[in-house]
């Protein structure tokens, strides 16, 4: 898992399923993502706000699929995904499959310790 400079960006909820570590400001309320201690991105108010875990589900804005990486132990093609968030936020992430604007999309955990990553599959309808 890669992690921020304030802790991991994502983990487990109390049922095992993932989640994003957001917060929510303490003077409008605005989710964000990651968590960091700064301040507001909507109103600029100072401060970290309240730790907020987000479910990682939401609806694709946008997708996109990669056919060349600088980086040739990066597999091929892959598709990125822009995501909103049920909790609102706007994400960007790998999806499993193929993906466009409007799916359903839900994240899962791959892979452990370190390498723990989170990827988004299209639920089923
Ligand atoms: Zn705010």
């Amino acid at each position: 898992m890669s992690t921020t400079l304030h802790g991991a960006p994502f983990g487990t909820g109390p049922s095992g399923e993932p989640v994003l570590h957001g917060r929510r400001c303490l003077t409008c309320g605005h989710a964000s993502f990651p968590r960091q201690p700064y301040g507001c991105e909507a109103c600029g108010a100072a401060g970290p706000g309240d730790p907020l875990d987000l479910p990682a589900a939401g609806t694709v804005r946008a997708a996109a699929t990669v056919h060349r990486h600088p980086d040739p132990r990066v597999a091929v093609p892959f598709t990125l995904v822009s995501v909103r968030l049920d909790g609102g936020p706007l994400v960007r992430g790998v999806h499993a499959g193929t993906a466009a604007a409007g799916d359903r999309v839900r994240a899962r955990l791959e892979g452990e310790g370190d390498r723990t990553a989170l990827r988004f599959e299209s639920e089923r309808r």
